[in-house]
């Protein structure tokens, strides 16, 4: 299922609508009534003409360059009278609107603006700008390859490049990258996924070594491998840093180059119908196109107000969902039935300690038990972070972010002091919780355009490996709306249509 995309087109048919629209064009009622005379005639028409369309592109340019911009985007669709004052920051119109600030929604509006610089006007709009309550921040900021798609693996040797290279890209940033790399361990069951997916990762250009249990054992000498057959060890480009750093990082440099940030929750969207616009499967529907024409956004003070925009971006996080409903997506006729498969998982982090004796060393990777529970250092001085998600039936509720203390005395810990002997004694002395964007239909990143809203992207379900992708996920994002296309990874298997096809991405290794 593909849309047409019509920008182009609806823009001309724009131009030309408004000319035939703009008072006394569409008819010949300046003309003196008894003007008979062909040439006279002919001469007074092309008079007239003339007028309309230098008072036609006098209007656009000055509405253009009254707010500093010229693309032409920016025009689709306005109708007279619809511009209104800027007051304080908030913007009532931009080209591109930005739902959500978090790393994606940042990384977007860094990469469009690092590309387009004035020739786009970049809002993001972000309810929380405190971000507590943001999976970036709550994240624990792992970057591997160890994959089973391609594109996930492709998105990640771009983090790996981006994290590495911060200097050059966000100028100076200090996201503390710990490259110790990841440590996937695998019983005999999995043990052959394992190695498939280890020569994959080599080949797209990762770096990482299969170990056998000796190997592990000579390697890390605290690591119990009795039920261990291989372990996949990261010994490049992988590792963890910090999600804060990134996510400042990026909204500083999107901000210096011209991005406008908002302080709003998106509430609501306003439609507009457009009889111009065919959408590729919904041909044979009576109905006309609606659009997305404006988001309706409560401030933070609690006054309401809309922006118009040339495109949106949905980036909202766990929200997604929610948000993508204010679009009537999932509840809309034809294509607008399929929901947004994103909704909020909670998972929790348990910072541990242990003195005890032969703990893992400062070098030891971010390891991951065949059940999915994980740790790596935290630090110097014997701190450790840990956590493992729950099964499907005991996902925990949505509704706060308490931590389930008893998950760790039933869940993780057994896995932790049964794979490392100094886990035994340990003392918990912290923990949060974060939500996980997740994708209900394949855990993945639900990546492109909307199959119905020729004006909506998304960007969003990355379940768990989203911080790592989102310089990829923003470049991808830029690509599409500046140049039509991707052009460094193609990530067309991520997008919606994908739902609409019953297509699940699966991927094999998610924790
Ligand atoms: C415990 C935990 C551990 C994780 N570990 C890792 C890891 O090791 N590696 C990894 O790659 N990923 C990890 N992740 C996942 C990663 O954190 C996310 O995939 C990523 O941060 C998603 O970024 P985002 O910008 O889409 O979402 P967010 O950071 O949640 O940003 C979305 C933003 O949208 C805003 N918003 C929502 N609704 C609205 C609205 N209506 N109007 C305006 N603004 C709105 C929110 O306030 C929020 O700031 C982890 C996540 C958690 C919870």
């Amino acid at each position: 299922m593909l849309r047409l995309r019509q920008f182009s087109y609806v823009y001309h048919r724009n131009i030309l609508r408004s000319m035939a629209t703009a008072p006394g064009n569409n008819d010949d009622s300046t003309l003196p009534p008894n003007e008979t005379h062909p040439i006279k005639r002919t001469l007074k028409l092309f008079q007239k003409d003339g007028r309309t369309i230098k008072k036609f592109f006098k209007t656009s340019f000055t509405k253009a360059t009254s707010n500093n911009e010229s693309q032409p985007m920016q025009h689709i669709n306005l109708k007279k009278n619809e511009h209104k004052e800027y007051t304080g920051d908030f913007q009532s119109h931009c080209d591109i609107l930005v739902i959500g600030g978090g790393a994606v929604g940042s990384s977007i509006a860094y990469w469009l603006k690092s590309k387009a610089r004035d020739g786009l006007n970049v809002v993001v709009v972000e309810r929380d700008p405190t971000y507590k309550q943001a999976s970036t921040v709550l994240s624990v900021g792992g970057l591997r390859q160890q994959f089973s798609l391609p594109e996930n693996i492709e998105m990640s040797l771009f983090g790996a490049d981006f994290i590495r290279n911060a200097k050059d890209y966000l100028g100076d940033v200090d996201l503390s990258f710990m490259p110790y790399g990841y440590l996937t361990l695998a019983t005999e069951k999995s043990a052959e996924t394992l190695k498939r997916n280890s020569m994959m990762q080599n080949g797209l250009g990762a770096r990482n070594e299969i170990l056998t249990a000796s190997q592990l054992k000579s390697k890390f000498p605290w690591l119990n491998t009795d039920d261990i057959v291989l372990g996949c060890h990261g010994l490049e480009k992988e590792g963890w840093f910090d999600p804060w750093a990134l996510l400042m990082g990026l909204k500083n440099k999107a901000k210096i180059n011209g991005a406008h940030y908002i302080d709003g929750e998106v509430v609501n969207f306003e439609f507009n119908k457009d009889s111009d616009v065919v959408i590729r499967g919904n041909e044979h529907s009576s109905e006309s196109y609606v659009g997305l024409d404006r988001a309706v956004v409560k401030l933070s003070n609690g006054e309401t107000r809309s922006i118009k925009f040339a495109i949106c971006i949905l980036a909202g996080g766990a929200n997604s969902g929610q948000i993508a409903r204010l679009a009537r997506i999932g509840t809309g006729p034809g294509l607008l039935g399929v929901p947004l498969p994103v909704e909020p998982r909670k998972r929790y982090v348990y910072v541990i300690n242990t003195q005890g004796e032969n703990a893992p060393g400062l070098c030891t990777p971010l390891t991951i038990d065949p059940n999915g529970t994980y740790f790596r250092r935290d630090g110097l001085c014997g701190n450790y972070i840990c956590g493992r998600s729950p099964s499907e039936s005991a996902e925990p509720a949505t509704d706060n972010l308490d931590v389930d203390h008893e998950y760790f005395e039933t869940d993780v810990w057994p896995t932790l002091s049964n794979r490392v002997k100094a886990f035994e004694s340990l003392k918990v002395c912290g923990s949060w919780a974060g939500f996980y964007e997740y994708n209900l239909f394949d855990e993945n990143g639900i990546i492109g355009p909307h199959p119905y809203y020729i004006n909506m992207y998304i960007a969003t379900g990355f379940s768990g490996h989203g911080i790592q992708q989102a310089p990829a996920v923003g470049r991808a994002i830029s690509e599409l709306i500046i140049d039509g296309q991707y052009r460094t990874i193609d990530l067309t298997r991520l997008g919606f249509d994908r739902i609409l096809v019953d297509q699940p991405m699966l991927e094999t290794n998610i924790f």
